[in-house]
């Protein structure tokens, strides 16, 4: 059974323990509003320049404008707590969920695994769920907010000027409401208790003017929530989101998040700073704004953290954002630099008490830039004798067109779950620029070493029901080996398909049948293990349950991974992306691939061909949904969507040779534009399908929308009826309907595409929730 994490409570902690720093922190909070600088003797702590000398208990505007006179940090700290407990109580309830929803999970892996797969245990888990749970995915958590529309962006097309304007795409029902608590939330804290009859002042009295009063009061409020939100922004915005794992939500909705929250702090900004000019123009007019801004640190810091703050907003409205994404990032980062540097100098010089929280926020931020840093570190640099060495990465364009391989070298062994991604950065292209892609492909080249191959498949005497009696003796075909115990090299990779080639796939079978009857003896010879469990009857459908033979706990099992012992470490591990050409560092890498293939030495086509450059790997992320416990599973592709599936695919393959997944059924309807695309993972696919008992359980459909020529998939259509080639667009109703009906305990569907593929998919779905047990998940390729 796969050895899946278990969520932590470590986010809870972490809440607690800010909380304490506050709490902490706030013991020395005067309970009654007090100027924050006591003693003011006519200097301020920077530059020396002039400050007020105010007597605040007297009845000036002139207090309100100043230090923390009429701001109640008492309160103040309060609703900090508060929105700390609300949003812990978010990922509190996401947590439990989340544990409840992983123990099911594995239950059904364990119960399904143990029971050998029995179709009683498949039947149970293809039930429809309980008609609450049903009703609770269809309409809250799998559902789009309006309509169909989830993952689909808005996207304008004027004509003239000719511009596509990105207004973004629309958040999920689910993440809405908790957008709108939130937001809701923060409106709630910034604005109870307010003293809008005029606020008491230490001697019990009102104080005077009670306008300015309310206003001090709602500046120091909405300056302190702004504060108190960027650790929550922080946190969204870090890849290495420790909340975010335990939660096992993924990076494209935290970035969601992480921008909502952004506007939240942008407004309570704005309305901190509007409050303070309001009391300042009261009492001294537009000149003394202007003088006060002209001489005073304090103000100046907090300015330009304002203005920054502002760029940033407008900077990452959609339609600029996706006009030109790495412009928007490195002007992003640059600002983030101006606003949290004025927060803290503000802060500082009054020595204000929710520094902290900004100290939390930068320690957040520096933390998850050390944990990329070590990430990267680790996979790419090699200590050899000769000094240090760097991954180099192979980049060749794809046959298919519009795309490259790049494959990288690691310096350390990796542990590859399916569904993660990591980040690329090609200094060549630009040193700045690090972009997400899915790991397509992980190819492990192990030392040689000396294994055994300790269990024969000795015995295929339940594999079908037309044997009446067999005989099996597996005997070994290489060439330069003539015994049965067989000396390998055996790679470490549980998924080199070069394992099953020369464990399984090279072992020549033999089976003798004896007629019902008894009197005659046929014997017909393999070559590999594969094909005699093809022949024995290739038209026979998939059964409902899985046939005899895979029962797991029964001796007579076919050669396992867990029959080779491999003792070795990996000596190379590659890992390989498929990137697919847009308008900025893919198409430089696109055309950097395309020049080195054109300036190839025909000679030496192998040595010029590819381009090789610097490339560093940071990952790997993400990589949150299982599906090892789901008797079937759908994975849908568009376009380059495929690098996300095939892992899975390969996974899963595996695990139901391994016996270690509840899988039997495994789909994979990918829809391309060309066919021509088939190309950019044939070799992975070729491998794929040579791995054993594939044709028990994958199936694979290939929808091309714009055939060109042939519509055969380049002579992919056939493979023994593995693959199936299709033109046109799916009906992906029509799809899921009949997979549904042959379905095999619970049923999992994934989608990665465009947004289209995506919200047609998850259309389809929720049709079917309440008819079977179905999991559903995508993963977005933009945010
Ligand atoms: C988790 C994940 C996995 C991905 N896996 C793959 C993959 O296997 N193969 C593949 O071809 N593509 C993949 N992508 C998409 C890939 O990251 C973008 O296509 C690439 O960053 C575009 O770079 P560009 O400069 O050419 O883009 P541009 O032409 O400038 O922009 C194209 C689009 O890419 C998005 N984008 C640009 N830069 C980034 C960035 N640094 N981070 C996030 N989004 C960005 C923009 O929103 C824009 O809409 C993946 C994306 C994500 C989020």
């Amino acid at each position: 059974m796969r050895n899946r994490k278990h969520p932590q409570l470590l986010p809870l902690l972490i809440l607690s323990l800010c909380n304490t720093l506050v709490y902490a922190a706030s013991t020395d909070f005067p309970s009654v509003t007090v100027p924050a600088l006591p003693a003011h003797d006519g200097k301020s702590l920077f530059k020396g320049e002039p400050v007020p000398i105010v007597d605040w208990m007297s009845p000036d505007t002139i207090n309100f404008t100043w230090g923390l006179t009429g701001v109640d940090n008492f309160e103040n700290l309060m609703f900090s707590t508060y929105l700390f407990a609300t949003l812990g109580s978010v990922v509190a309830l996401l947590f439990v969920f989340r544990t409840f929803i992983y123990h099911i999970n594995n239950q059904r892996l364990a119960i399904t695994v143990a029971s050998s797969y029995t179709t009683t245990a498949s039947h149970f888990y293809s039930l429809p769920p309980a008609r609450w749970f049903s009703l609770l995915r269809r309409h809250l958590i799998l559902a789009p907010l309006h309509k169909l529309r989830h993952n689909n962006p808005l996207i304008v097309d004027l004509s003239a000027p000719p511009i596509k304007i990105h207004l973004g795409a629309l958040p999920s029902r689910l993440n809405f409401i908790i957008i709108v608590l939130y937001l809701l939330s923060n409106i709630l804290y910034c604005t109870l208790y307010l003293p809008w009859d005029g606020s008491v002042g230490p001697d019990g009295k009102l104080r005077e003017p009670t306008k300015a009063a309310l206003v001090a009061e709602f500046r120091g409020r909405t300056g302190v929530m702004a504060v108190v939100n960027m650790i929550p922004l922080f946190v969204c915005m870090a890849r290495n989101n420790f909340v975010g794992h335990a939660v096992e939500v993924g990076f494209d909705i935290w970035n969601l998040f992480h921008r909502w929250i952004g506007r939240v702090v942008v407004l309570e900004s704005v309305a901190h700073m509007l409050a303070w000019t309001v009391n300042k123009v009261d009492q001294a007019g537009w000149e003394g704004l202007a003088e006060a801004l002209r001489v005073n640190h304090f103000y100046q810091v907090g300015l330009m953290a304002e203005i920054a703050l502002v760029l940033i907003a407008i900077l990452s409205a959609s339609p600029l954002r996706h006009a030109n994404y790495e412009f928007f990032l490195s002007m992003h980062q640059l600002l983030v630099v101006f606003f949290v540097a004025g927060i803290w100098w503000h802060l500082y010089i009054d020595i204000l008490p929710q520094m902290i929280y900004c100290n939390i926020a930068i320690a957040i931020w520096v933390a998850d830039r050390i944990f990329r840093i070590l990430r990267i570190l680790k996979n790419n640099i090699k200590w050899r004798r000769k000094g240090l060495s760097f991954s180099v990465a192979e980049v060749a364009p794809l046959k298919g067109g519009d795309a490259v391989r790049l494959s990288v070298e690691l310096s350390t062994p990796f542990k590859y779950r399916p569904g993660t991604h990591a980040y690329l950065y090609v200094p060549r292209i630009g040193w700045w620029q690090s972009h997400p892609f899915s790991i397509a492909w992980l190819s492990t080249e192990g030392s040689a070493q000396m294994i055994e191959m300790t269990q024969m498949p000795n015995s295929l005497e339940a594999r079908n029901s037309t044997l009446t009696a067999t005989a099996v003796e597996a005997v070994s075909h290489s060439q330069s080996q003539a015994s049965t115990s067989r000396n390998l090299n055996a790679p470490k990779d549980p998924y080199d398909p070069s394992k099953y080639r020369s464990g399984i796939n090279s072992v020549q079978v033999s089976v003798a049948t004896v007629s019902h009857d008894g009197t005659s003896m046929r014997q017909k010879t393999y070559s590999n293990l594969e094909n005699c469990l093809q022949d024995s009857n290739p038209h026979r459908p998939l059964p409902a349950s899985p046939p005899s033979f895979m029962v797991r706990n029964s001796p007579a099992l076919p050669v396992k991974h867990r029959d080779l012992v491999a003792t070795g470490t990996p000596k190379k591990t590659t890992m390989h992306f498929i990137i697919s050409k847009h308008n900025g560092f893919t198409k430089q890498l696109y055309d950097a691939a395309q020049s080195a293939a054109a300036t190839a030495d025909p000679e030496k086509p192998k040595k010029g061909c590819v381009l090789k450059a610097l490339a560093l790997v940071e990952g790997p992320y993400g990589g949150h949904h299982s599906f090892d416990s789901f008797g079937t599973v759908v994975l849908v592709a568009g376009g380059v969507g495929i690098t996300h599936c095939l892992g899975y695919v390969r996974h899963l393959l595996h695990g139901y040779n391994e016996g270690t997944v509840a899988t039997q059924r495994v789909k994979l309807v990918w829809v391309i534009r060309k066919s021509e695309h088939i190309h950019w993972v044939s070799d992975w696919l070729e491998e794929i399908l040579r791995m054993p008992l594939c044709r028990r359980v994958l199936e694979i459909d290939i929808y091309i929308t714009r055939p060109s020529g042939t519509t055969n998939g380049n002579g992919w259509a056939g493979r023994g009826g593995l693959v199936k080639i299709y033109v046109g667009r799916p009906e992906f109703e029509a799809v899921l309907e009949k997979i549904v009906r042959r379905r095999i305990g619970a049923m999992a569907v994934t989608v990665c595409g465009g947004g289209a593929v995506s919200d047609s998919v998850r259309a389809a779905t929720l049709k079917f929730v309440d008819q079977a047990t179905i999991d559903f998940s995508e993963e977005s390729f933009t945010w």
